[in-house]
Protein backbone atom coordinates (compact mmCIF):
# COMPACT_ATOMS: atom_id res chain seq x y z
CA UNK A 1 0.00 0.00 0.00
CA UNK A 2 1.55 3.35 -0.87
CA UNK A 3 1.21 6.37 1.42
CA UNK A 4 -0.96 8.60 -1.27
CA UNK A 5 -4.51 10.09 -0.55
CA UNK A 6 -7.50 9.16 -3.45
CA UNK A 7 -9.29 11.97 -4.16
CA UNK A 8 -12.66 10.76 -5.92
CA UNK A 9 -13.87 13.50 -8.43
CA UNK A 10 -17.39 13.79 -8.70
CA UNK A 11 -18.47 15.35 -12.36
CA UNK A 12 -21.54 15.61 -14.10
CA UNK A 13 -21.94 16.01 -17.64
CA UNK A 14 -17.99 17.64 -17.43
CA UNK A 15 -18.51 19.93 -14.76
CA UNK A 16 -16.66 19.01 -11.19
CA UNK A 17 -18.30 19.36 -8.20
CA UNK A 18 -16.23 22.31 -6.00
CA UNK A 19 -15.72 19.87 -3.36
CA UNK A 20 -13.89 17.49 -4.99
CA UNK A 21 -11.27 20.84 -5.22
CA UNK A 22 -11.37 21.36 -1.39
CA UNK A 23 -10.88 17.48 -1.07
CA UNK A 24 -7.65 17.59 -3.68
CA UNK A 25 -5.99 20.46 -1.12
CA UNK A 26 -7.18 18.25 2.05
CA UNK A 27 -5.42 15.67 0.37
CA UNK A 28 -2.38 17.39 -0.58
CA UNK A 29 -2.06 18.23 3.97
CA UNK A 30 -2.76 14.84 4.64
CA UNK A 31 -0.05 13.45 2.10
CA UNK A 32 2.43 15.83 3.50
CA UNK A 33 2.23 13.84 6.87
CA UNK A 34 2.15 10.08 5.21
CA UNK A 35 4.99 10.94 3.08
CA UNK A 36 2.80 10.33 0.22
CA UNK A 37 0.88 12.38 -2.35
CA UNK A 38 -2.58 13.62 -3.46
CA UNK A 39 -3.90 11.62 -6.48
CA UNK A 40 -7.43 11.91 -8.17
CA UNK A 41 -9.62 9.63 -9.75
CA UNK A 42 -11.36 10.80 -12.46
CA UNK A 43 -14.73 8.61 -14.20
CA UNK A 44 -16.90 9.45 -16.98
CA UNK A 45 -17.09 9.39 -20.91
CA UNK A 46 -15.54 12.09 -22.84
CA UNK A 47 -13.52 13.72 -19.39
CA UNK A 48 -9.92 13.99 -20.65
CA UNK A 49 -10.40 17.78 -20.71
CA UNK A 50 -10.63 17.63 -17.01
CA UNK A 51 -7.79 16.27 -16.25
CA UNK A 52 -5.77 20.02 -16.54
CA UNK A 53 -8.24 21.82 -13.66
CA UNK A 54 -7.62 18.56 -11.61
CA UNK A 55 -3.61 18.80 -11.84
CA UNK A 56 -4.27 22.76 -11.19
CA UNK A 57 -6.64 21.34 -8.25
CA UNK A 58 -3.38 19.95 -6.78
CA UNK A 59 -3.20 16.77 -7.99
CA UNK A 60 0.08 15.04 -8.74
CA UNK A 61 -1.46 11.88 -10.40
CA UNK A 62 -4.86 11.67 -12.04
CA UNK A 63 -6.61 7.89 -13.01
CA UNK A 64 -8.82 8.22 -15.58
CA UNK A 65 -11.32 5.33 -16.07
CA UNK A 66 -13.05 6.91 -19.87
CA UNK A 67 -15.04 4.61 -20.67
CA UNK A 68 -19.14 5.72 -22.76
CA UNK A 69 -20.74 3.11 -20.20
CA UNK A 70 -19.98 5.98 -17.19
CA UNK A 71 -21.75 8.81 -19.40
CA UNK A 72 -23.99 8.94 -16.15
CA UNK A 73 -23.67 7.73 -12.74
CA UNK A 74 -24.52 4.21 -12.09
CA UNK A 75 -23.93 2.77 -9.21
CA UNK A 76 -22.57 -0.33 -10.53
CA UNK A 77 -20.38 0.66 -13.32
CA UNK A 78 -18.78 3.96 -11.39
CA UNK A 79 -17.82 1.26 -8.48
CA UNK A 80 -16.30 -1.00 -10.95
CA UNK A 81 -14.15 1.86 -11.87
CA UNK A 82 -12.97 3.15 -8.64
CA UNK A 83 -12.04 -0.15 -7.46
CA UNK A 84 -9.94 -0.70 -10.85
CA UNK A 85 -8.30 3.03 -9.37
CA UNK A 86 -7.67 1.72 -6.51
CA UNK A 87 -6.21 -1.82 -7.21
CA UNK A 88 -3.95 0.43 -9.81
CA UNK A 89 -3.27 3.22 -7.07
CA UNK A 90 -2.89 1.14 -4.22
CA UNK A 91 -3.66 4.17 -2.12
CA UNK A 92 -3.73 4.66 1.64
CA UNK A 93 -6.99 6.86 1.79
CA UNK A 94 -9.56 7.75 -0.34
CA UNK A 95 -11.69 11.11 -0.17
CA UNK A 96 -14.89 11.09 -1.05
CA UNK A 97 -17.04 14.34 -1.22
CA UNK A 98 -20.72 13.91 1.11
CA UNK A 99 -23.50 13.84 -1.59
CA UNK A 100 -25.91 11.80 -3.30
CA UNK A 101 -23.10 9.81 -5.61
CA UNK A 102 -20.81 10.12 -2.97
CA UNK A 103 -22.70 8.42 -0.07
CA UNK A 104 -23.96 5.53 -2.52
CA UNK A 105 -20.35 4.79 -4.38
CA UNK A 106 -18.43 5.25 -1.27
CA UNK A 107 -20.48 2.44 0.56
CA UNK A 108 -20.35 0.10 -2.10
CA UNK A 109 -16.27 0.90 -2.95
CA UNK A 110 -15.87 0.07 1.09
CA UNK A 111 -18.11 -2.97 1.02
CA UNK A 112 -15.87 -3.99 -1.88
CA UNK A 113 -12.70 -3.36 -0.63
CA UNK A 114 -12.96 -4.61 2.69
CA UNK A 115 -12.16 -1.04 3.54
CA UNK A 116 -12.46 0.73 6.80
CA UNK A 117 -15.60 3.63 5.88
CA UNK A 118 -16.71 7.01 7.46
CA UNK A 119 -19.44 8.92 5.68
CA UNK A 120 -20.52 12.13 6.13
CA UNK A 121 -17.24 13.80 8.33
CA UNK A 122 -16.92 17.26 8.89
CA UNK A 123 -13.25 16.70 10.24
CA UNK A 124 -10.36 14.11 9.59
CA UNK A 125 -6.91 14.04 10.79
CA UNK A 126 -4.18 11.38 10.89
CA UNK A 127 -3.25 9.83 14.11
CA UNK A 128 0.09 7.55 12.98
CA UNK A 129 -1.56 5.48 10.40
CA UNK A 130 -5.33 5.63 11.52
CA UNK A 131 -7.40 8.17 10.09
CA UNK A 132 -9.81 10.34 12.81
CA UNK A 133 -12.59 11.26 11.20
CA UNK A 134 -15.40 13.39 13.25
CA UNK A 135 -19.07 13.38 12.02
CA UNK A 136 -22.26 15.24 13.28
CA UNK A 137 -24.79 12.08 14.90
CA UNK A 138 -28.31 12.20 15.59
CA UNK A 139 -29.41 15.21 13.67
CA UNK A 140 -26.31 17.18 15.14
CA UNK A 141 -27.23 16.72 18.80
CA UNK A 142 -24.20 15.34 18.92
CA UNK A 143 -20.53 14.65 17.16
CA UNK A 144 -18.94 11.29 16.96
CA UNK A 145 -14.93 10.78 17.02
CA UNK A 146 -13.71 7.74 14.69
CA UNK A 147 -10.62 6.01 14.24
CA UNK A 148 -10.06 3.90 10.99
CA UNK A 149 -7.39 1.58 11.34
CA UNK A 150 -4.58 1.95 8.88
CA UNK A 151 -3.88 -1.75 8.54
CA UNK A 152 -6.45 -1.71 6.13
CA UNK A 153 -7.69 1.15 3.18
CA UNK A 154 -9.50 4.03 5.00
CA UNK A 155 -12.28 5.75 2.50
CA UNK A 156 -13.89 8.95 4.01
CA UNK A 157 -16.74 10.88 2.46
CA UNK A 158 -15.97 14.77 3.61
CA UNK A 159 -19.26 17.73 3.88
CA UNK A 160 -19.13 20.16 1.44
CA UNK A 161 -17.31 23.42 2.72
CA UNK A 162 -15.95 21.70 6.01
CA UNK A 163 -12.74 22.02 3.87
CA UNK A 164 -11.69 24.94 1.98
CA UNK A 165 -9.98 24.71 -1.64
CA UNK A 166 -6.40 26.56 -1.81
CA UNK A 167 -6.10 28.90 -5.42
CA UNK A 168 -5.33 26.68 -8.42
CA UNK A 169 -2.02 26.62 -9.58
CA UNK A 170 -2.11 27.82 -12.94
CA UNK A 171 -0.18 25.74 -15.60
CA UNK A 172 0.31 22.86 -12.50
CA UNK A 173 0.72 19.59 -14.28
CA UNK A 174 -0.06 16.08 -13.39
CA UNK A 175 0.73 12.90 -14.64
CA UNK A 176 -2.20 10.97 -16.44
CA UNK A 177 -2.89 7.37 -15.91
CA UNK A 178 -5.53 5.52 -18.18
CA UNK A 179 -7.35 2.82 -16.32
CA UNK A 180 -9.20 0.28 -18.26
CA UNK A 181 -13.08 -0.74 -17.20
CA UNK A 182 -14.31 -3.97 -17.07
CA UNK A 183 -17.69 -4.66 -16.19
CA UNK A 184 -19.62 -7.97 -15.41
CA UNK A 185 -22.86 -8.54 -17.24
CA UNK A 186 -23.98 -7.88 -13.39
CA UNK A 187 -22.54 -4.52 -13.41
CA UNK A 188 -24.29 -3.47 -16.79
CA UNK A 189 -27.91 -4.72 -15.46
CA UNK A 190 -29.22 -1.50 -14.01
CA UNK A 191 -30.15 1.07 -17.20
CA UNK A 192 -30.81 4.39 -17.66
CA UNK A 193 -33.80 4.82 -19.43
CA UNK A 194 -34.87 8.43 -19.00
CA UNK A 195 -33.87 11.33 -17.05
CA UNK A 196 -36.73 13.82 -16.44
CA UNK A 197 -34.82 16.80 -14.92
CA UNK A 198 -37.34 18.60 -12.29
CA UNK A 199 -35.14 21.83 -12.24
CA UNK A 200 -32.92 22.00 -15.11
CA UNK A 201 -30.33 25.11 -14.90
CA UNK A 202 -31.55 25.87 -11.16
CA UNK A 203 -28.84 25.05 -9.16
CA UNK A 204 -29.20 22.77 -6.45
CA UNK A 205 -29.39 23.18 -2.43
CA UNK A 206 -26.04 20.75 -2.05
CA UNK A 207 -24.27 22.72 -4.75
CA UNK A 208 -24.37 26.29 -3.66
CA UNK A 209 -22.11 28.15 -1.34
CA UNK A 210 -25.19 30.35 -0.65
CA UNK A 211 -28.74 28.99 0.46
CA UNK A 212 -31.78 31.34 0.80
CA UNK A 213 -34.35 28.87 2.29
CA UNK A 214 -37.94 29.70 2.90
CA UNK A 215 -40.80 28.57 5.59
CA UNK A 216 -44.21 27.93 5.87
CA UNK A 217 -44.23 31.74 6.31
CA UNK A 218 -43.51 32.41 2.75
CA UNK A 219 -47.24 31.42 2.25
CA UNK A 220 -47.06 30.35 -1.66
CA UNK A 221 -44.99 29.91 -4.21
CA UNK A 222 -45.33 33.10 -5.99
CA UNK A 223 -43.66 34.86 -3.05
CA UNK A 224 -40.74 32.60 -3.51
CA UNK A 225 -39.90 34.45 -6.25
CA UNK A 226 -38.16 37.15 -3.80
CA UNK A 227 -36.03 34.16 -2.70
CA UNK A 228 -34.92 33.09 -6.10
CA UNK A 229 -34.23 37.06 -6.93
CA UNK A 230 -31.92 37.06 -3.83
CA UNK A 231 -30.44 33.76 -4.54
CA UNK A 232 -29.30 34.50 -7.93
CA UNK A 233 -27.65 37.49 -7.07
CA UNK A 234 -25.94 35.76 -4.54
CA UNK A 235 -25.45 32.90 -7.06
CA UNK A 236 -26.73 30.56 -4.82
CA UNK A 237 -29.85 28.29 -4.45
CA UNK A 238 -33.08 28.37 -2.82
CA UNK A 239 -34.07 25.77 -0.05
CA UNK A 240 -37.37 25.20 1.90
CA UNK A 241 -38.24 23.98 5.46
CA UNK A 242 -40.41 20.40 5.07
CA UNK A 243 -43.39 22.92 6.16
CA UNK A 244 -42.44 24.66 2.90
CA UNK A 245 -42.87 21.36 0.88
CA UNK A 246 -45.92 19.65 2.03
CA UNK A 247 -47.37 22.64 1.69
CA UNK A 248 -46.50 22.73 -2.11
CA UNK A 249 -44.16 25.96 -2.05
CA UNK A 250 -41.29 24.24 -3.23
CA UNK A 251 -40.99 20.51 -4.63
CA UNK A 252 -39.63 18.33 -2.04
CA UNK A 253 -36.24 18.23 -4.05
CA UNK A 254 -35.61 21.48 -2.12
CA UNK A 255 -36.41 20.44 1.25
CA UNK A 256 -32.98 21.21 3.89
CA UNK A 257 -33.45 18.60 6.52
CA UNK A 258 -33.29 15.38 8.29
CA UNK A 259 -35.74 13.68 5.76
CA UNK A 260 -34.21 16.48 3.37
CA UNK A 261 -31.05 17.21 2.23
CA UNK A 262 -27.69 18.62 4.46
CA UNK A 263 -26.04 21.07 3.13
CA UNK A 264 -22.82 22.92 4.34
CA UNK A 265 -22.98 26.29 2.39
CA UNK A 266 -20.41 29.16 3.32
CA UNK A 267 -24.21 31.47 4.28
CA UNK A 268 -27.43 29.84 4.82
CA UNK A 269 -29.90 32.62 4.98
CA UNK A 270 -32.86 31.09 6.48
CA UNK A 271 -35.86 33.17 6.05
CA UNK A 272 -39.36 32.27 8.19
CA UNK A 273 -37.93 29.14 9.11
CA UNK A 274 -38.72 28.11 12.75
CA UNK A 275 -35.64 25.73 13.60
CA UNK A 276 -37.09 22.75 14.28
CA UNK A 277 -34.26 20.23 15.42
CA UNK A 278 -35.02 18.05 12.17
CA UNK A 279 -34.24 21.18 10.11
CA UNK A 280 -31.26 22.47 12.02
CA UNK A 281 -29.94 18.95 10.83
CA UNK A 282 -29.32 19.87 7.37
CA UNK A 283 -27.87 23.37 7.78
CA UNK A 284 -26.31 23.72 10.75
CA UNK A 285 -22.87 22.78 9.70
CA UNK A 286 -23.11 26.40 7.68
CA UNK A 287 -20.33 28.82 7.96
CA UNK A 288 -22.65 31.74 8.86
CA UNK A 289 -26.51 31.26 9.35
CA UNK A 290 -28.43 34.67 9.09
CA UNK A 291 -31.98 34.16 10.69
CA UNK A 292 -34.78 36.52 9.95
CA UNK A 293 -37.66 35.56 11.67
CA UNK A 294 -40.81 37.80 13.46
CA UNK A 295 -40.63 35.67 16.58
CA UNK A 296 -37.73 36.72 18.97
CA UNK A 297 -37.38 33.13 20.48
CA UNK A 298 -37.38 31.24 17.35
CA UNK A 299 -35.32 28.08 17.99
CA UNK A 300 -33.10 29.42 14.92
CA UNK A 301 -32.03 32.01 16.66
CA UNK A 302 -29.78 29.13 18.81
CA UNK A 303 -27.65 28.57 15.47
CA UNK A 304 -27.68 32.10 14.19
CA UNK A 305 -24.29 33.91 13.70
CA UNK A 306 -27.04 37.05 12.71
CA UNK A 307 -30.20 37.36 13.72
CA UNK A 308 -33.05 39.44 12.41
CA UNK A 309 -36.19 39.85 14.35
CA UNK A 310 -38.18 41.07 11.54
CA UNK A 311 -40.71 40.81 9.01
CA UNK A 312 -38.90 38.90 6.34
CA UNK A 313 -41.60 40.65 3.89
CA UNK A 314 -40.00 43.47 4.66
CA UNK A 315 -36.25 42.95 5.01
CA UNK A 316 -35.72 40.60 2.22
CA UNK A 317 -36.66 43.27 -0.88
CA UNK A 318 -34.48 45.46 1.10
CA UNK A 319 -31.62 42.61 1.37
CA UNK A 320 -32.04 42.39 -2.86
CA UNK A 321 -32.23 45.61 -3.28
CA UNK A 322 -28.54 46.82 -1.22
CA UNK A 323 -26.97 43.62 -2.86
CA UNK A 324 -27.84 44.95 -6.24
CA UNK A 325 -26.78 48.18 -5.86
CA UNK A 326 -23.20 47.53 -4.21
CA UNK A 327 -23.00 44.74 -7.15
CA UNK A 328 -23.50 47.70 -9.61
C1 LIG B 1 -39.67 12.72 11.24
C2 LIG B 1 -39.69 14.19 10.87
C3 LIG B 1 -38.81 14.62 9.89
C4 LIG B 1 -38.79 15.99 9.54
N1 LIG B 1 -37.91 16.41 8.59
C5 LIG B 1 -37.83 17.73 8.31
C6 LIG B 1 -36.87 18.24 7.36
O1 LIG B 1 -36.11 17.51 6.73
N2 LIG B 1 -36.83 19.59 7.16
C7 LIG B 1 -37.65 20.48 7.82
O2 LIG B 1 -37.54 21.69 7.57
N3 LIG B 1 -38.56 20.01 8.68
C8 LIG B 1 -38.69 18.68 8.95
N4 LIG B 1 -39.65 18.24 9.80
C9 LIG B 1 -40.68 19.19 10.25
C10 LIG B 1 -40.24 20.08 11.39
O3 LIG B 1 -40.48 19.44 12.62
C11 LIG B 1 -41.03 21.41 11.36
O4 LIG B 1 -42.40 21.13 11.41
C12 LIG B 1 -40.77 22.28 10.14
O5 LIG B 1 -39.37 22.43 9.95
C13 LIG B 1 -41.41 23.65 10.33
O6 LIG B 1 -41.23 24.43 9.20
P1 LIG B 1 -41.24 26.02 9.28
O7 LIG B 1 -40.18 26.46 10.22
O8 LIG B 1 -41.19 26.51 7.90
O9 LIG B 1 -42.71 26.33 9.81
P2 LIG B 1 -43.25 26.87 11.20
O10 LIG B 1 -42.89 25.97 12.30
O11 LIG B 1 -44.69 27.16 10.97
O12 LIG B 1 -42.46 28.24 11.46
C14 LIG B 1 -42.68 29.39 10.72
C15 LIG B 1 -41.78 30.46 11.30
O13 LIG B 1 -41.90 31.64 10.51
C16 LIG B 1 -41.96 32.76 11.39
N5 LIG B 1 -42.68 33.82 10.64
C17 LIG B 1 -44.01 33.88 10.35
N6 LIG B 1 -44.27 34.95 9.56
C18 LIG B 1 -43.08 35.56 9.36
C19 LIG B 1 -42.69 36.72 8.62
N7 LIG B 1 -43.57 37.43 7.92
N8 LIG B 1 -41.38 37.09 8.63
C20 LIG B 1 -40.46 36.37 9.34
N9 LIG B 1 -40.78 35.25 10.05
C21 LIG B 1 -42.06 34.86 10.05
C22 LIG B 1 -42.65 32.27 12.62
O14 LIG B 1 -42.30 33.07 13.74
C23 LIG B 1 -42.10 30.85 12.73
O15 LIG B 1 -40.90 30.85 13.49
C24 LIG B 1 -39.68 16.89 10.17
C25 LIG B 1 -40.55 16.42 11.14
C26 LIG B 1 -40.56 15.09 11.48
C27 LIG B 1 -41.50 14.62 12.56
Amino acid sequence: MANNILVFIEQRDGKILPASFQLLTLAGDLAASTGGQAEACLVGSSVDGLTQSVAEGGAKKTYVVDDAELAMYRAMPYTAAVCAVIAEAAPKIVLVPTSAMGRDLAARVAARQRAALAIDCTEVSLDGDDLLATKPMYAGKLTGKFSLSGSRLQIATIRSNAYKAAEPQSGASADVVKVALSLSDADKRLKIKEIAATSSGVKDVTEADVVVSGGRSMKSEDNFKQLYELAELLDGAVGASRAACDAGYQPHSRQVGLTGKVVTPVLYIACGIDGAIQHLAGMRGSKVIVAINTKKDAPIFNVSTYGCVCDLFELVPLLTEEIRRLKG
